[in-house]
């Protein structure tokens, strides 16, 4: 999608496409790239994932793409553990291999084509951002009608909205209004 007020916070490597797959779907607009079938089939061609998938498959995907971004937004509050148990069940279903020789952290998907490479492909991408501490900088924007992913710059990880502009400065015209009327009522 292009929304180019919300590009920068784009993220390194495999980060990336984990990024812009949960910013697939713009859930303020309800604009969804990967709606219908032949146009996720597209996007995923576009990003070199040849794929050939079926609605189930599609479904499938857009379950992890939800469960993706819960677990990113859920980081540090009570509802962590449900959605990293819930991350960890489709993980279950999709088993990686240990390949020693193929990079900084050896872990392979262990199919080559369909749904299985793809969700695989992400798993072995979301271990290697734990365990490089790259996932902590991957962060949903605070704004609960927006929860865009985007990736945390900054120097002390400090970053809480997609855009300063829209989403941040919304927040705060928000709590300024909420300041005042608390003003007024008393
Ligand atoms: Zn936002």
């Amino acid at each position: 999608m292009n929304t180019p007020e919300r590009t920068p916070g784009t993220a390194p490597g495999d980060l990336e496409f984990i990024r812009s797959f949960v910013n697939s779907v713009d859930l303020e607009s309800g604009v969804d790239d990967l709606v219908p079938l032949d146009a996720a089939a597209s996007w995923f061609r576009q990003r070199s994932w040849a794929a050939s998938l079926d609605q189930a498959a599609l479904d499938e995907l857009v379950v992890v793409r939800e469960v993706l971004r819960d677990v990113v937004s859920t980081r540090g509050t009570a509802d962590q553990v449900e959605a990293e148990a819930r991350l960890d069940a489709i993980a279950s279903r999709y088993p990686v291999l240990v390949k020693v020789s193929s990079g900084r952290v050896p872990l392979t998907p262990s199919t080559r084509s369909g749904v299985g490479a793809i969700v695989e492909r992400i798993l072995c991408s979301v271990a290697a951002a734990v365990i490089d501490g790259e996932w902590e900088r991957m962060k949903t924007c605070a704004n609960d009608r927006c929860r865009w992913l985007f990736y945390d710059h900054s120097r002390n990880r400090s970053r809480s909205w997609c855009n300063m502009e829209t989403c941040g400065a919304q927040a705060k015209m928000r709590t300024y209004r909420q300041r005042q009327a608390a003003r007024r009522s008393h």
